[in-house]
């Protein structure tokens, strides 16, 4: 039973991978993430066939070509899949068969899609963070009145409001004092709203870890690209990916560092 649970997840985990290549693709260039239903190739806009379209298996099989034109297809669509898979067993095995790993899972999926989304265009999309911030505050109101989501997804009103107002305060206060010191824009009203939406639904809690694990990982990969491409500096980095790991980690592993100012 374990085992059929398990390997259902990991599948529905890949094929909800699959959509969120779509939604990668198409939100940005603000297309229908539902019509047309099936996928196409960018290149020569063949609707791709049910065959064409199973999850990592298809791109292994057609050795990273489309079937039609042999344009090459990025790696990044496999990765996509077994990142979203991954999310998928991660959540049934941390959580159970519960409502939290469902509601980890959507969020881990939504971090995902805003993670590829900022890394190749240097946006959050306001579709995805608006209707997140709503989501993340309506449900600390269902977790203090239900009591049935569990840690760390936040356990009343107030962890989710002033997790709204920590994050996204703290990040509008960085980008507002970088802009008035230096004139440039370093950091996004993306990575501000982004903030919110994880503070609402984790909790006030959830962001020193989020803002610590992030920095660190983001600050780490911003040197090595400096290094390696003789950058001055000022090269762009996308922050959001970084922000979004810092909060998977922050959910998927017990760090007694974490803990340090929660109690
Ligand atoms: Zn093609």
């Amino acid at each position: 039973m374990e085992h059929i649970a398990l390997i259902t997840a990991a599948l529905l985990g890949l094929c909800i991978g699959s959509f969120l290549n779509v939604c990668i693709y198409r939100v940005p260039l603000k297309k229908s993430v539902c019509k047309p239903a099936r996928s196409y190739c960018p290149k020569c806009n063949t609707t791709l066939s049910a065959l064409d379209n199973i999850p990592v298996f298809s791109w292994l099989l057609l050795g990273a070509k489309c079937r039609y034109c042999k344009e090459r297809i990025s790696g990044e669509y496999p990765l996509v899949e077994l990142l979203t898979g991954g999310a998928a067993v991660a959540s049934y095995l941390h959580f159970g068969i519960t409502l939290t790993a469902v509601l980890i899972f959507l969020f881990t999926a939504t971090l995902i899609v805003i993670s590829f989304i900022d890394f190749h265009h240097k946006i959050i999309p306001n579709v995805i963070s608006f209707p997140g911030m709503v989501i993340g505050l309506c449900l600390g109101i269902f977790s203090q009145f239900t009591g049935l989501l569990q840690s760390p997804l936040t356990q009343s009103a107030l962890d989710s409001l002033l997790g709204f107002l920590i994050g996204a305060g703290l990040f509008y206060s960085i980008a507002y004092g970088y802009y008035f010191f230096t004139k440039r824009h370093g950091m996004g009203m993306g990575d501000v709203k982004l903030m919110g939406v994880i503070g609402a639904v984790l909790g006030w809690q959830s962001i020193y870890p989020t803002v610590i694990v992030g920095s660190c990982a983001g600050g780490v990969f911003g040197l090595l690209i400096m290094l390696l491409a003789g950058g001055n500096g000022k090269s762009e980095i996308p922050y959001g990916p970084w922000l979004s790991l810092g909060a998977i980690i922050y959910i998927f592993f017990d760090i007694p560092f974490f803990r340090l100012v929660v109690v």
